[in-house]
């Protein structure tokens, strides 16, 4: 199957996804994330319409966004180092990892030396998986609370990867964690935190019935990575 068509099977589910859920198409954002991908796989997928695209490593996401400029935005979906902050930043739409009240007060030190806004998402670790990035849910509110009053520095909401299953239904309770845990964060602090970034290829459409407003989808759009 081509790209054009993946995307549209994609699509598909996203909008009957949303349809069970009694939300709008207009409330998900298709992030295809094309790490390992070549730039023609890319200039594929926005001839057929799609405009956001995710990376996970610094490098090939700076390689691959000024190909695109004007076309395409870049979002970052790994780790972020402090030393690739003044690297990535001019290339990148949001950072869907913040990790720290370090990283966030370097991105706004940084965003504010290069004249940028930086808009971030700040990664939960919901599983509570000792090997992956992000914060446990108990840190989320002192992190956004010391996060909050930097100017060049947006936090939109959360993201979250949870630990693998092959079932996307064991994942469904992970997803409506993260949920409740940012409606939980909006209340106390008063944030609007309107971002939830949450869904891979096979359980986006759980993530959609759980609220979930970004899904980040690779292999279902560009096949499998070898
Ligand atoms: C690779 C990756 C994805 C996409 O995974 P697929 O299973 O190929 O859809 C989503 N989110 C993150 C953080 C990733 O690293």
């Amino acid at each position: 199957m081509s790209i054009a068509d993946q995307l549209s099977r994609v699509e598909e589910e996203i909008s009957r996804a949303c349809e069970r859920a009694g939300r709008v198409r207009g409330e998900v954002l298709l992030v295809a994330v094309s790490k390992t991908k070549p730039v023609s796989m890319i200039a594929e997928a926005i001839a057929a319409g799609q405009a956001d695209f995710g990376e996970n490593k610094v490098q090939e996401l700076i390689a691959k966004q000024p190909e695109f400029a004007g076309q395409a935005r870049f979002h970052l979906i790994g780790h972020l180092q402090k030393n690739k902050i003044r690297k990535v930043l001019p290339h990148c739409e949001v950072v869907h990892t913040l990790d720290s009240t370090d990283l966030a007060l370097r991105l706004d030190r940084i965003a504010g030396e290069l004249g940028l806004r930086a808009r971030a998402l700040l990664q939960v670790n919901i599983s509570e998986d000792d090997a992956k990035y992000g914060l446990a849910p108990e840190e989320a509110e002192s992190v956004l609370t010391s996060v909050a009053p930097l100017e060049q520095l947006e936090v939109e909401g959360l993201m979250t990867i949870p630990r693998f299953d092959p079932d996307p239904e064991a994942t469904r309770s992970a997803f409506r964690a993260l949920r409740e845990l940012r409606d939980g964060l909006k209340e106390r602090t008063g944030l609007a935190l309107p971002q939830l970034s949450m869904g891979m290829s096979h359980d986006f459409s759980v993530a959609i019935e759980e609220g979930a407003t970004i899904v980040r989808v690779g292999s279902a759009i560009f096949g499998e990575r070898g």
